[in-house]
């Protein structure tokens, strides 16, 4: 299970470019993955050669772009092992899917039903939350997390009744790293007759999930986390599930019969899917599964493992940079503070020194909250990064900390 990280180095065009006179050192995957020359080819080549609208034309040219657009799907049901194709709608990625879920069960909760939301989510699968529980009547409540940046499932089963509807939970945290126990979530969530929707927009770069194994109910991400272009993403549901939900968007494409007195809609997936979508979009998230099974995803979280642990020793013998999630089971991110600098002043001089790292909240205002701390300096690492950048990243570090103390 070893990865050929100098022939994947290879595939990334942008790897090879300078920024600010220094070699780029790429450490913001947990905001976007880079694109390697298979996903880029496929947007060039769907432009070039198939470029139609799909679903609705007789020509030759719409009728190779539905198949590739479709066939795209069916890539994506089998690398998330859904019962169907249908099952999974393609939208502009994790924010669209939930928001599609949330607004859908507007039509479904009353005042007493429940929500559990977990204290470490990303604001898309928060706020879309609130404004549903706003205009229901439901109750939203928090999931607590303890200082190692873990769930307390203890208090997950105590907020469980036979009143919670959905619970809603990343698999992975964007801003500490943490693998959330999903299967127990879900089981526990089931025997109490509540959905459970996962974001998985930061674990499906390292993990596949297998909606059926896990009993998912609906699980979300965007492909411009996993190697994929940006504006696609999918919402996986289970079938009827999906078919109880009302549409999210109206307008073409997502009905069965249009007349002025009443409108019926299109099956799954159309009923989801109104306008036209981004067809290059589907195309290419569909190349960048290939391209990441290519590797293996195994040997990608193993290889990312070991840039997680090297980093982690390296970052722990600076003095004064605090670690923020330590959970036992993590992704390669690592959250940090040094004494009482400001990540944005880490992240302005790592920038000048050609690394790219993300500073602030994160989307995650609660988890700063609880830490009482007004940002974290985020390093997320990849399968293309190297202990040699790691080590690029530990030295200007080193250098900032001096001039700014
Ligand atoms: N959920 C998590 C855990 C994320 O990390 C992100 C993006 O960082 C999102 C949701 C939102 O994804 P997008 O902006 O692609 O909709």
């Amino acid at each position: 299970m070893t990865i050929d990280v100098a022939a994947i180095r290879n595939d990334f065009p942008i790897l090879h470019r300078e920024v600010n006179g220094k070699p780029l050192v790429y450490f913001d995957n947990a905001a976007t993955s880079q694109t390697p020359k298979a996903v880029i080819d496929a947007l060039v080549d769907y432009y070039s050669n198939t470029n139609a609208n799909i679903h609705r034309g007789v020509h030759a040219l719409s009728q190779e772009a539905t198949d590739a657009f479709e066939q795209a799907r069916q890539k994506i049901q089998k690398h998330f092992n859904a019962a169907k194709p249908h099952e999974i709608i393609l939208t502009s990625g994790t924010t669209h899917s939930i928001n599609i879920v949330a607004s859908g069960y507007g039509a479904l909760l009353s005042p007493g039903d429940e929500l559990l939301v977990s204290a470490m989510e990303h604001h898309s699968n928060i706020v879309p939350w609130q404004m549903m529980a706003e205009k229901t009547g439901a109750k939203l409540q928090v999931i607590p997390m303890l200082p190692s940046g873990v769930l307390d499932m203890e208090a997950y089963q105590e907020l469980l009744s036979a009143n919670t509807r959905l619970v809603f939970v990343n698999h992975v945290s964007n801003a500490l790293g943490t693998v959330n126990p999903i299967a127990d979530i879900i089981d526990l969530a089931h025997a109490q007759g509540a959905h459970v929707l996962i974001d998985g927009a930061q674990a499906a770069p390292h993990i596949v999930a297998d909606v059926q194994a896990l009993d998912i109910d609906y699980y979300v991400t965007s492909a411009h986390k996993l190697c994929g272009p940006t504006g696609i993403g999918m919402l996986y549901g289970k079938e009827a599930l999906l078919n109880q939900l009302p549409p999210y968007q109206g307008g073409g494409e997502m009905i069965a019969e249009v007349t002025f007195e009443k409108t019926t809609y299109a099956d799954l997936p159309h009923k989801f899917e109104a306008g036209t979508p981004n067809i290059a979009g589907g195309i290419a998230f569909g190349a960048a599964l290939d391209y990441m099974n290519s590797i293996g995803f195994e040997a990608i979280a193993a290889y990312e493992h070991e840039l997680l642990s090297y980093a982690t020793t390296a970052l722990k013998k600076i003095p004064n940079l605090k670690i923020y999630g330590e959970a036992p089971e993590k992704t390669a991110v690592i959250s940090f503070n040094v004494g009482d600098i400001h990540p944005y002043d880490l992240g302005s001089i790592l920038d000048k020194l050609g690394i790219a790292v993300r500073t602030g909240h994160h989307c995650a205002q609660p988890i700063m909250d609880y830490y009482q701390i007004p940002g974290t300096v985020r390093a997320s690492f990849s399968f293309y990064n190297t202990t040699a950048e790691i080590d690029a990243m530990v030295a200007a570090l080193e250098r900032a900390i001096q001039m700014l103390t």
